[in-house]
């Protein structure tokens, strides 16, 4: 099983970095292939509660090596901070590598960010103001400043590049929003020290990569965020800027269609979504609080609150084949043990028409009704059992119920946040 891929299948925060985590202990390579600093796993090991944001989760393995793709928007100080952290709690960082051609979060990003948010007020898409939209936005307008662009060596061309990148920002910043211009000289000297810092973990990752797979190593892509966030597939607009799907993981790895042998999706046993967008199951009454406060829905990068709902087999259906997936893991099950009841979305009603699958518009999206399948909840606590058979009978019934509706075997089931708490299930891939 050389590659294989760790998705999320809903909107995010599925819990990707605990079934990364788990996956990894036998992975040789992980691999980060999209997002930026905004995204945020949460790893729980023996030593304690580790939050991750741009760094793969195996990096708490030493004898992972770990890689930040070509398709990572990478904030250098947000890097470094992240590294610091690590290394202050005694994490061997030596297999550490940043591609040089991910794309860098510039000081501007963030400003724009910011300004763009506050000029659209209500009509704003709620980004979490990291810069991450913005480079993005620059890479595709092909203006981006990637790593190798800060490394000792290339100053004189990356001072052309700001020469005529900064104006327009400037233009921007004084005309559109009323704010102070940057000034070239300043950006040059940070961008100087963070190539000074980045330098030893600068690589051509894609050549690091495709080097593994030729010998037979174990790569594990751990993508972030989730399918229902896609630029094409998601939500449109309130979606991310890097491409959270399969196809995606490829491509901001370096790896082939061809390469991938293993397409894991990880969903929630109910679903979140973080900031505004449609959201058909979404619960705004006390079930919903009690998801949020028993599961801590609260970003791990953010810390804002998370929107709580049912499980949506609707669109859980959907990510799933658009990305191939092979099998499913289900997080946080152990939330749902005080429950008597559980619902779950399996048609979206719009008028007298019954949708199987998210509509393109979202003005249709957002008036879909959920149509709901009552299980009987198990009211008993899951949190230590071991083996698929010790789960209660409803609590089976639901996982398995889950499994026909998403159509892909569901072999990992987190029943708590720490690493022995999964209950593995792997011959059901096989079957
Ligand atoms: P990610 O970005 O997809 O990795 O998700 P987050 O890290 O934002 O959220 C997952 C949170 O749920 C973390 O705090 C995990 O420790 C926790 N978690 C993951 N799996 C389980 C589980 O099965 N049960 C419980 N109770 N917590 C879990």
């Amino acid at each position: 099983m050389p590659v294989t891929i760790v998705l999320g299948g809903q909107w995010g925060d599925e819990g990707k970095g605990k079934i990364t985590d788990a996956l990894a202990a036998s992975a040789d390579l992980v691999v980060r292939p999209n997002g930026s600093t905004n995204a945020g796993h949460t790893v729980v090991t023996d030593d304690g509660v580790y939050k991750l944001h741009v760094i793969p989760s195996g990096i708490l393995y030493p004898h992972c090596t770990c890689v930040i793709g070509a398709g990572v928007a990478v904030s250098p100080p947000d890097l470094m901070r992240e590294i610091s952290a690590l290394q202050e709690r005694h994490v061997r960082l030596g297999q550490l590598y940043v591609s040089d051609r991910a794309q860098v979060i510039m000081p501007y990003h963030p400003l724009l960010d910011l300004y763009e948010e506050r000029r659209r007020g209500a009509a704003g898409i709620g980004t979490t103001l990291r810069g991450n939209g913005p480079a993005f936005t620059d890479k595709v307008a092909r203006r981006g400043i990637r790593v190798a662009d800060l490394l000792p060596g290339a100053e004189e061309e990356l001072r052309r590049k700001l020469e005529i990148l900064l104006p327009e920002k400037n233009t921007l910043f004084v005309h559109l929003y009323h704010e102070q211009p940057l000034d070239l000289d300043d950006l040059l000297r940070e961008a100087r020290e963070w190539g000074k810092a980045l330098a030893p973990y600068v690589v051509a990752t894609e050549v690091l990569v495709q080097d593994a797979i030729a010998s037979g190593k174990h790569v594990i892509v751990e993508t972030a965020q989730g399918t229902m966030l896609d630029l094409d597939y998601g939500t449109y607009p309130y979606v991310t800027s890097s491409p959270p799907t399969a196809a995606g993981a490829c491509q901001g790895a370096g790896i082939a269609p061809t390469q991938v042998d293993r397409v894991v999706g990880v969903f929630k046993a109910y679903t979140t979504r973080v900031g505004a967008g449609p959201f058909p199951s979404e619960l705004t009454d006390e079930i919903g609080a009690l998801l949020r406060e028993r599961g801590h829905e609260y970003g791990t990068t953010t810390g804002r609150p998370r929107r709580v709902g049912w499980f949506d087999a609707v669109a859980a259906r959907y990510t799933a084949r658009l990305n191939g997936m092979t099998a499913a893991a289900l997080t946080k099950l152990d939330m749902l043990d005080p429950l008597p009841e559980i619902r779950v979305c399996v048609g979206y009603r719009l008028g007298n028409q019954v949708l199987n699958a998210p509509p393109a518009r979202l003005d249709l999206y957002l008036r879909v009704e959920p149509i709901y399948e009552v299980l009987p909840g198990w009211q008993s606590d899951t949190s230590a059992v071991t083996s698929f058979s010790d789960l209660p009978l409803a609590a089976r019934r639901y996982v398995e119920r889950l499994e026909e509706l998403i159509g892909v075997p569901i072999t990992m089931i987190g029943i708590g946040p720490a690493r022995r708490q999964i209950v593995w299930r792997e011959a059901r891939a096989l079957a």
